[in-house]
């Protein structure tokens, strides 16, 4: 197999595009007087913090999100939520009409509708009963037009982490891309995958500070790759995809990772007792082991219960329509109070 090289994958128009340049980075030296971007000088009605366009490269906040993920600012690229490089990926490599994406059935469903979006085939690989990758099988579905495998570990809807060896066997036999995508690392205790980024030219990891950051209204994704993916997308985004506001915002919040470990701790601990709970209720037949804020289980009859929660008041998701969960519902871990709520009014439940 040749190394990888994200050059050999890129379509042809990514390849010789001559990407937007912005107007403040096309000169250089000292300047006092800034005439150059259309700008209102003379006030901002959202004060002027918000005058001028955000550094399209956001340079301070990667220095200290580099900090905090032990990775150098030029392996990062952040976007508007991490379903932004999601969508970018795949806009960079996969012909329209003609290549396709591997996921596996179940995971996160937007690597899905971000593919059809761009009329990028879908296939599907299906998790073992555990929900564990069966990594041969994934990797026979492969062939000349696929591009992207994407895997999400811990997975949603299921919870779990997928095999670290299975990933390995197919970062090592797979020469496309392969997204890692660990939206919800933070609830883990097993290591990123941020730490293999020298081994894998062809991984990305995808992370957010919508989870345990509690950010996601700010909408803050984060890609963690070799410098040639993340340039080429840098080349391809909005020129400004992350707002002044958010990336004052973040920088502000990134002093308070002491507050993120306790909710982490708190939500950890809630996930243990309410699994513990749910697993002695009538209505769930099994609770799946999770090392994510959520749960996913096994329920009698999941539009009933579903049903009967809203009535409640509790919103959960219904994830019976997916492959391998069917009567299964997905679960946050809320606060203690709300999640004595769901047990109260679960324990009230008489199915039918
Ligand atoms: C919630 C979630 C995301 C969403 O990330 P944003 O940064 O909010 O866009 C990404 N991947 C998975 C698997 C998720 O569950």
């Amino acid at each position: 197999m040749k190394p990888f090289q994200i050059s050999n994958i890129l379509r042809s128009n990514i390849r010789d595009l001559k990407p937007y340049t912005s107007a403040r980075s096309e000169y250089s030296g000292e300047a006092s007087v800034f005439l150059d971007a259309n700008e209102n000088p003379a006030g901002g009605a959202a004060g002027t913090s918000y005058q001028r366009y955000p550094d399209p490269m956001q340079k301070e906040l990667k220095q200290k999100i580099a900090l905090l993920k032990q990775a150098s600012p030029e392996k990062i690229f952040l976007g508007n939520g991490s379903d932004e490089p999601i969508d970018l990926l795949i806009r960079a490599v996969c012909i329209p009409g003609r290549d396709n994406i591997i996921v596996t059935a179940p995971t996160y469903g937007m690597y899905t509708v971000s593919a059809r979006i761009n009329d990028v085939v879908v296939k599907e690989a299906a998790l073992t009963d555990n929900f564990q990758l069966d990594a041969p099988a994934l990797l026979k579905l492969a062939d000349k037009q696929t591009k992207i495998i994407f895997l999400c570990s811990p997975n949603n809807p299921t919870g779990n982490l997928l095999d670290p060896g299975a990933i390995q066997t197919i970062l090592d036999s797979f020469n496309g891309l392969v997204v890692i995508d660990e939206a919800y690392t933070d609830f883990t205790q097993s290591p990123s995958w941020t730490a293999m980024l020298e081994q894998y030219p062809n991984m990305v990891v995808l992370q957010t500070f919508s989870k345990a950051w509690g950010m996601a209204g700010l909408r803050l994704g984060m890609a963690f790759a070799d410098e040639s993916i993340i340039s080429v997308l840098n080349n391809i985004k909005a020129p400004y995809n992350i707002s002044a506001a958010t990336q004052q915002t973040a920088l502000q919040a990134l002093g308070r990772k002491k507050d993120v470990a306790q909710w982490i701790t708190l939500l950890c601990n809630e996930r243990t007792r309410l699994s513990q709970a749910l697993q002695q209720l009538r209505c769930i037949t099994t609770v799946y082991p999770s090392d994510a804020n959520f749960l996913l289980m096994h329920t009698t009859g999941a539009d009933a219960l579903y049903q009967y929660l809203l009535q409640q008041g509790i919103v959960v998701r219904n994830r019976s329509s997916q492959s391998g969960c069917s009567e299964c519902l997905r679960i946050t871990v809320g606060t203690p109070e709300e999640n004595d709520k769901l047990l109260q009014a679960l324990t009230q439940y008489k199915s039918l």
